[in-house]
């Protein structure tokens, strides 16, 4: 059915450019038929986030998705922030439900959602993560959602990654160490499935990738690499080398992007629309 409502979205960051929502987001709204629905990049500076917060007030934007570097900071504009939003400590999508913002974290739903479609169950499993960033904190709290057994953080800031860990402590079993120590190459030993949330190994450094001797794993550990371009870092062509099973961040790029379209329109998108968008983007990159 075609929809003629005019209605608002876009992407609040710095930079922006490189974004592939605006395409993903079009794509599946004019497959919906909801032909005025516009998407656009929104390049924000950081002293200037309050001010695009009230523009999309003003403007009546019905949601925007929000990337670096907001996420943490942009809370502190909206009325009500949802209860993973909240444990996480960052925000990547925003609602608008007549001037009232609330603040949603649809990564955690991503992260979920991608490990069940690659059949991998995360209750009672060792996760070993690689970084302690924003990322790692939305993956950290899936996993702590979903009764994960224990969850090791490697990391080259072991501050920072322990930091992370006592943010959790009450919520599983977590533990941090430097990703060069002896006692991280043991905890590799019994990992269920290994997740890299660095950066490392992301266009254009395409030849570098996470310190981490993959051989300690043991046999059938999923090397899950949350990165989408390339498809295939050198992380995970390692460790399919190896004969470990991988998994690539597309999925959960997606499923995040349907999380977020289901609470600005209370429908699912036409998925195949969107992978078919996505990848075709990230090809022309
Ligand atoms: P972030 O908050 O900046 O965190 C990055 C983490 O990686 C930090 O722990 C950082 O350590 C570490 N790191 C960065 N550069 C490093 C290097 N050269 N060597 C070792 N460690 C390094 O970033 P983020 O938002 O978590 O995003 C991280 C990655 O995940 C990006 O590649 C992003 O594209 C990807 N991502 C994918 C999805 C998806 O849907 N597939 C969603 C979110 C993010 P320090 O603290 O020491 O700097």
């Amino acid at each position: 059915m075609i929809s003629t409502e005019i209605k608002n979205f876009g992407i609040l960051g710095y930079p922006v450019g490189h974004s592939l929502s605006p395409q993903m987001y079009k794509a599946a709204f004019e497959a919906a038929g909801f032909v005025n629905y516009n998407y656009i990049p929104l390049q924000v500076h950081a002293g200037k986030l309050f001010m695009a917060v009230e523009a999309i007030k003003g403007l009546e934007f019905r949601g925007v998705n929000v990337t670096i570097p907001h996420k943490m900071t942009i809370a502190r504009y909206l009325d009500a922030i949802d209860a993973d939003a909240l444990v996480i400590g960052a925000v990547n999508t925003v609602v608008n439900d007549g001037g009232m913002l609330t603040g949603y974290n649809t990564d955690v739903a991503g992260f979920l959602s991608a490990l069940a479609e690659a059949n991998f169950l995360p209750e009672d499993c060792h996760a070993v993560i690689l970084g302690a960033g924003g990322a790692a904190r939305a993956i950290l709290w899936g996993l702590c959602k979903k009764r994960a057994e224990f969850i090791t953080i490697g990391a080259r800031n072991l501050q920072k990654a322990n930091a992370l860990a006592k943010d959790f402590m009450t919520q599983g079993q977590v533990e941090a160490f430097d990703w060069n120590s002896d006692e991280f190459k043991e905890m590799l030993q019994t990992a269920d499935i290994l997740i890299n949330t660095t950066p490392l190994g992301m266009f254009p450094h395409v030849d570098d990738m996470p310190p981490v001797d993959l051989k300690l794993l043991p046999e059938g550990a999923l090397v899950y690499d949350i990165i989408y371009n390339p498809a295939e870092t050198k992380l995970l062509q390692t460790a399919k080398e190896l004969g470990y099973p991988t998994l690539n961040g597309l999925s959960m790029l997606l499923l995040q992007g349907k999380e977020a379209y289901r609470l600005y329109t209370g429908e699912t998108p036409d998925m195949e629309v969107m992978a078919a968008t996505l990848k075709k983007n990230l090809a022309m990159k």
